[in-house]
């Protein structure tokens, strides 16, 4: 394949290079992460980020039309690893950034200085279609038949689809844990035709089991160490910068989990900032689940850093071996961020010390508050997602970021992924038991329980506040 692109060990001591059609998910020399490289020297790269703005509305049939309406293929010069013809896209990444006031206002900035990225408009709902069209377009020029990935729901979802919409289709394997999943994802990969298996464990497990049968049987790994998906979501930055007329923000709030999309973002800017392309860097702040936070402890409690590279791999080793011991497992309501050993650890160690970052960690109850103002005052999104508005809050609330700075919150998934947890917040009705008990009263301050009314012009025209 092309010698323009391949892949690199992100070891500063390694920097080994391969082939992009070697199917290796980690160093062969030295076991770290890899990443998709480029010579830029020898690629067409344009002079500003402008260049890309009449790609918007390009008309007609053209394979590079084809590419243009794509929200991340639009920046194809970006990620130049795959030719042209040989790109499977389903119109990924026409998403909306939203400067939202009001959400704004509940949360203390000041006006015009909130940004809300929907990446649930993607296709699936979600904003894993990003990465999705760039790992299976290097699947589909692999010629590969079958791909796997193991899930919390969102990546199945999207690599379900994307699988389908291969020439010719690719058959999916989904791994899920138990009784880990919002039923709006399930039944995505289900109609998308995957082969789903249940694994009794949780989404770590799933991720380790995945990993050792893609290797045995040759099936491709579509997870997020694959670095090809990291390539793909990239884009969700540079969409962001052309939503703000190509000026660079001050923040990027982004819930972390696997921590694919965040360690993305940094790459993103690195390549943008070596290219010349963008003059200053955003600082980027990831948002754990109070109940699973395994980045906000090592970045913020035992100072794990970045280090050139050179990250003390040790503390890793040691939060690991503490978890097995006490038979830890992750929980939140945050589905999609419910993983305590995120994959992605190291690359996010560099986006973190590139983009001058932070972590913080946020509750159940905080992430379902402002999953409800979400709602009430934007489109609304999934639980994981409102872990960033949360999280913005509290940076607020600890004068880290201030109200007049510009900030981008990352709206990863759609409101209606996960239906259950918004019906139980407003109603206290748990929907996802069979037999669902008698609900309890909601207690969230954004709860809008249904009123119950007899059938009666006059108790309809009284619970309207209105006589007739
Ligand atoms: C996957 C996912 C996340 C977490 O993203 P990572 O790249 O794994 O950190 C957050 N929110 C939603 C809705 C997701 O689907
Ligand atoms: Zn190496």
């Amino acid at each position: 394949m092309s010698d323009k692109a391949f892949q690199i060990c992100i070891n500063p001591d390694c920097r080994a290079t391969f082939d992009i059609g070697q199917v290796i998910f980690a160093c062969p020399k030295c076991q770290s992460m890899l990443d998709v490289g480029y010579d830029w020297d020898r690629l067409p790269v344009p002079h500003r980020m402008s260049f890309f703005e009449p790609r918007w509305c390009t008309k007609g049939h053209s394979v590079e039309a084809r590419l243009d309406f794509s929200g991340v293929w639009r920046f194809r010069e970006l990620l130049p690893f795959a030719p042209y013809d040989k790109i499977v896209t389903i119109g990924e990444g026409r998403t909306l950034l939203e400067e939202n006031d009001r959400v704004g206002a509940q949360i203390g900035m000041k006006p015009k200085r909130l940004y809300l990225q929907y990446e649930g408009l993607n296709p699936s709902g979600s904003f894993k279609d990003n990465g999705m069209t760039a790992a299976i377009t290097i699947a589909s020029m692999l010629g590969r038949k079958r791909v796997a990935c193991a899930s919390t729901g969102n990546t199945s979802a999207s690599m379900a689809v994307f699988a389908n919409k291969s020439d010719p289709p690719m058959q999916g394997i989904v791994f899920i844990g138990s009784g880990k999943i919002a039923y709006g994802k399930l039944s995505q990969a289900l109609d998308y035709g995957a082969t789903t298996l249940q694994i009794e464990g949780d989404f770590d497990a799933c991720l380790r089991r995945v990993r050792q049968i893609a290797d045995k049987l040759g099936i491709y790994l579509m997870n997020s160490v694959n670095p090809f998906r990291l390539e793909g979501q990239k884009a969700i930055m540079y969409r962001v910068l052309q939503g703000l007329d190509w000026e660079v923000p001050d923040w990027i709030v982004v819930p972390g989990g696997n921590l694919g999309n965040s360690s993305s973002f940094g790459k993103a800017f690195i390549e943008l900032h070596q290219l010349g392309l963008i003059d200053r860097v955003p600082r980027l702040a990831v948002i754990n689940a109070a109940g699973a936070n395994t980045l906000y402890h090592l970045y913020e409690k035992e100072s794990l850093r970045w280090q050139g590279g050179r990250f003390d791999a040790a503390k890793i080793g040691g939060l690991y071996a503490a978890m097995d011991e006490s038979h830890y497992l992750p929980h939140t309501v945050a589905s999609a961020i419910e993983i305590a050993r995120p994959v992605n650890l190291p690359k996010v160690l560099r986006a973190l010390d590139f983009m001058n970052g932070v972590v913080r960690e946020v509750t159940d109850e905080e992430i379902l508050e402002h999953k409800a103002i979400v709602g009430h005052y934007g489109f609304g999104c999934e639980p994981a997602s409102a872990a960033s508005v949360a999280g913005l809050r509290r940076l607020l609330a600890e004068q880290v970021i201030s109200p007049d700075e510009r900030v981008v919150c990352i709206l990863t998934g759609h409101e209606l992924k996960d239906p259950d947890a918004t019906v139980k917040y407003h109603t206290g009705l748990d929907m996802k038991l069979a037999v669902p008990p008698p609900a309890t009263p909601p207690t969230g301050v954004m709860a809008n329980p249904p009123k119950k009314v007899p059938d009666d012009l006059d108790a309809i025209a009284a619970a309207l506040g209105e006589r007739i």
